[in-house]
């Protein structure tokens, strides 16, 4: 199997608010299988290669993964909760089209 088809599985944390990693090295296929309901508390990551460390708890490029995804998140939240609050919906691209 391709080391590229491998995915690290994260769910996020009710209790600290942040996701973590719950699975790696899982194969992309498998890793459906492991999306919980309801399917947003859960997010599946492609990873680059292969992690060595046996507990995922303690596996230093899973907890960089999470905290980036987590970032991302969190920016593009903050960047819709912006447009909200200026009165523009988001994705209306009329404001930007007005040309002439
Ligand atoms: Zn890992």
């Amino acid at each position: 199997m391709s080391e590229q088809d491998l995915r690290i599985v994260l769910s996020f944390d009710d209790k600290t608010k942040r996701y973590k990693a719950d699975a790696h090295n899982v194969p992309a296929e498998e890793a459906v299988g492991r999306v919980k309901n309801p399917a947003d508390v859960t997010a599946v990551i492609i990873q680059k290669e292969r992690h060595r460390a046996a507990n995922v708890k303690r596996c230093k490029p899973c907890k960089q993964a999470a905290e980036d995804f987590q970032k991302r998140l969190r920016e593009g939240v903050t960047k819709l909760a912006e447009e909200i609050q200026a009165g523009q919906p988001p994705a209306d691209t009329n404001d930007e089209a007005d040309h002439e």
